[in-house]
């Protein structure tokens, strides 16, 4: 029994612990002395589970007691702690019927009130008499106050002796006070400390001046001063985005310049025609990134290339355009999307022109019959079938290519990296585009698109019109219903987009076909359509095929039409508790109107109880820059959640923040990279450590570093 809750702790803390294996660091936690099953509990909830991963875990923050400002000179919107007493506390509900806790707290100088909304787990928690360490911003309603803000009850009995004025915040763990941990990290720190190995280039910590890891550990949870602190953490945010840049330098030297590929130059044999056939003709911005494209094409080396734009700019007609290119050399190509939806958009929209100028192209989805798949893997086997659009499907093992050239994934961010190199496996070294509609800032760029060039296409096809956001409440639903009546009337077409219920697909539908019937008793004269995840996906096809033929005029939906979907008559969307959706994925559902010349009207129609959404909202509201609304986006709901980097193959970011420490990834970033350039694999004896470092990181898991 033992011999298995050890082998487990073992594998996690190889994700975790920076460096080298090490018996003492993989002792489970629990086994220290003061830490029972309960603390064990709760220190698994912040991901520690073993003595190595207690060292590493890094105080988010300092405060130093010396320095925290008297509760009277408070003013509203300070970001501040303050330490006070507990004067009295109460707990009642608001007008509202939300449950509050309330807390006033006072030191020498004056008094604040701190409230907490929704927390049943506080209620009898404050005593008049306890020390408080408070942080949170100061706003005011009546009185000064703090509005859920986070605490700590001080208890001078249990500080550890010697421990000074500088308090460590450490990840927010249910019923784990500073103190507690702190003792718990004591006792690990004497303990264990001398096992731990350094993992960081002794030049390199030199060079920036970093201390060593020892002094690093030790200093991060009991630093003399917060300059101290800072330095320390510096070290190891600096060590995680090396490490990070790193895996990215060695793919794309991988990937990129140690590969030889096809030189696949344009011909114009049928990139010319395709021109004529155009309906537009190209913006400068897509001649541009078609330029770029064309020359990583041409040159002997593979092309990892990232085509950026925002949706509606125009970026699948350029990608087809490459794809030509590719079938011009005598190569295949093919183009993947994350849904059928997509996949079958694509093909429809450009099989007539293929036809015209003479190329085979084919399309390959889950529900393509068996009948005729057997056909088409036959045409891609022989070289017969030169173009062809699918989903994952494409991935499947019978598919096989005789010459795959070029390998176009739309909507990257949908797949896994290991459904990314299936694809490109399936050639000898194909060149390789993905791209992407929801803006990435460039920090992101820089980490988990950091082995990628990139492409932007800035600017959209001229005569579009901006989409008007209109924040709306429900008292005013009617009102909004015969404004869509009006312009339905007059041959236009409105999406109605359900609420997203992240827990539950069953629930997802109900509400769906529930707003579906509102909408059909609403709208009693118009064909309104329905789709959602659960329905068959010719089913689904056929509503959005209905609707491009005009035979709705509304459609009801669920977020399946957020990527990519182009009905250039529909002009108006409807989004029911739009709080419930992040930025991004607002601005993918809005980019489904507004194609056309015509002015497009979004409506939030926003529930009385969704004001916490309103910043986020009404900043929505007021841009449709896609990449400001990017970068609003991370800035509100941490990077954490938008980098993904795990699904990149690559590891966690625990302890650095890209944004805050851009200019720390910088450094690493160019650190990194020059590394590889002068010492590709890693055999100078100088760059010994760091090898071995990386290789234990990737212990079982080298194929990420190969894969992009
Ligand atoms: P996205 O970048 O979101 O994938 P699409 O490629 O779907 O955008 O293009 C959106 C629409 O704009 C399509 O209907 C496409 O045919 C059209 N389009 C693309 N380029 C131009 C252009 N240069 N001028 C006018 N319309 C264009
Ligand atoms: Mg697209």
């Amino acid at each position: 029994m033992g011999e298995v809750g050890n082998r487990e702790s073992k594998a996690k803390s190889l994700k975790s612990v920076p460096g080298q294996r090490h018996p003492g660091l993989d002792t489970p936690v629990q086994y220290l002395k003061g830490v029972g099953p309960k603390r064990a509990a709760q220190l698994a909830k912040v991901g520690v589970t073993t003595v190595g991963e207690l060292l590493f875990l890094v105080p988010r923050r300092y405060v130093d007691r010396s320095r925290t400002l008297p509760i009277a000179r408070l003013r509203v919107g300070d970001e501040v702690t303050v330490f006070g007493r507990v004067m009295a506390s109460s707990e009642r509900r608001t007008r509202t019927f939300k449950r509050l806790v309330s807390c006033m707290v006072g030191d020498e100088s004056g008094t604040i009130e701190a409230v907490w909304f929704n927390r049943p787990d506080l209620a009898g928690r404050f005593r008049p008499g306890q020390e408080l360490m408070i942080s949170g911003k100061v706003t005011a309603y009546r009185t000064k106050q703090f509005v859920n803000p986070t605490f700590e009850v001080l208890d001078r009995a249990r500080e550890l002796p010697g421990a000074n004025a500088i308090i460590p915040v450490y990840p927010l763990t249910e019923g784990l006070s500073v103190w507690a941990v702190r003792r718990m990290v004591r006792t690990a720190l004497d303990k264990y400390l001398e096992q731990v190995p350094e993992t960081m280039s002794r030049e390199l910590l030199e060079h920036y001046g970093f201390p060593d890891i020892r002094r690093t550990l030790e200093t991060i949870h009991f630093p003399r001063d917060v300059r101290a602190a800072e330095r320390a953490r510096n070290r190891l945010v600096y060590e995680e985005l090396f490490y990070l840049e790193l895996v990215l330098a060695l793919r794309r030297r991988r990937n990129t310049l140690a590969r030889k590929g096809s030189r696949l130059v344009e011909t114009g044999v049928l990139t010319a025609r395709f021109r004529e056939k155009l309906p537009f003709q190209f913006t400068r911005g897509q001649e541009k990134v078609l330029a770029e494209i064309l020359a990583d094409m041409a040159s002997d080396r593979c092309m990892n290339r990232l085509l950026q734009g925002d949706v509606g700019s125009g970026k699948t007609v350029v990608a087809l355009y490459a794809m030509l290119v590719a079938c011009e050399n005598r190569t295949q190509a093919a183009m993947m999307a994350p849904t059928e939806i997509l996949a079958c958009q694509h093909f429809a929209g450009w099989s007539p022109v293929l036809r015209e100028i003479g190329v085979e192209a084919r399309l390959l989805t889950g529900s393509t019959k068996a009948r005729e798949r057997r056909e088409l893997f036959a045409g891609l086997a022989s070289g017969k079938v030169q173009m062809i659009f699918g989903t994952h499907a494409l991935i499947e093992e019978k598919v096989s290519f005789d010459r795959l050239g070029l390998v176009v994934v739309d909507e990257q961010h949908r797949f896994g990296v290991m459904q990314r190199a299936a694809l490109l496996n399936k050639g000898r070294n194909p060149d390789f585009l993905v791209m992407t509609a929801t803006p990435i800032p460039r920090t992101l760029t820089l980490t988990v698109y950091g082995d990628l060039d990139t492409s932007i296409l800035a600017e959209k096809p001229a005569g579009r019109v901006p989409v008007v956001t209109r924040i709306v409440t429900e008292d005013k639903r009617a009102t909004v219903y015969e404004y869509f009546e009006k312009r339905i009337a007059s041959g236009e077409q409105a999406f109605f987009v359900c609420p997203l219920i992240e827990e539950s697909e069953k629930l997802e539908l109900a509400s769906a076909v529930r707003t579906y019937e509102d909408v059909r008793a609403a709208f009693p004269r118009r064909r309104v359509g329905l789709v959602h995840g659960r329905m068959r996906s010719e089913e689904r096809q056929e509503q959005m095929e209905l609707l491009r033929q005009k035979k709705l005029d509304i459609l009801v939906s669920t977020t399946v039409i957020e990527v990519g979907v182009d009905i250039p008559d529909a002009t108006m969307m409807l989004i029911e508790h739009p709080e419930r959706f992040g930025l991004a994925q607002l601005h993918q559902l809005r980019g489904r109107i507004g194609r056309s010349g015509k002015r497009s009207v979004c409506v939030l129609m926003i529930q009385p109880e969704s004001v916490e959404a309103m910043e986020r909202l009404s900043y929505f509201a007021s841009t449709t820059d896609g990449f400001a609304l990017a970068e609003k986006d991370a800035e509100l709901r941490g990077p954490g959640q938008i980098l993904g980097t795990r699904q990149h193959g690559l590891p966690d970011l625990r302890i650095a923040d890209p944004f805050t420490d851009r200019e720390m990834l910088a450094r690493a970033r160019r650190d990194a990279f020059r590394m590889i350039e002068l010492d590709p694999y890693l055999r100078e004896p100088r760059h010994e450590l760091v090898r071995k470092t990386l290789a234990a990181r990737y212990a079982g898991r080298e194929e990420l570093l190969r894969v992009g």
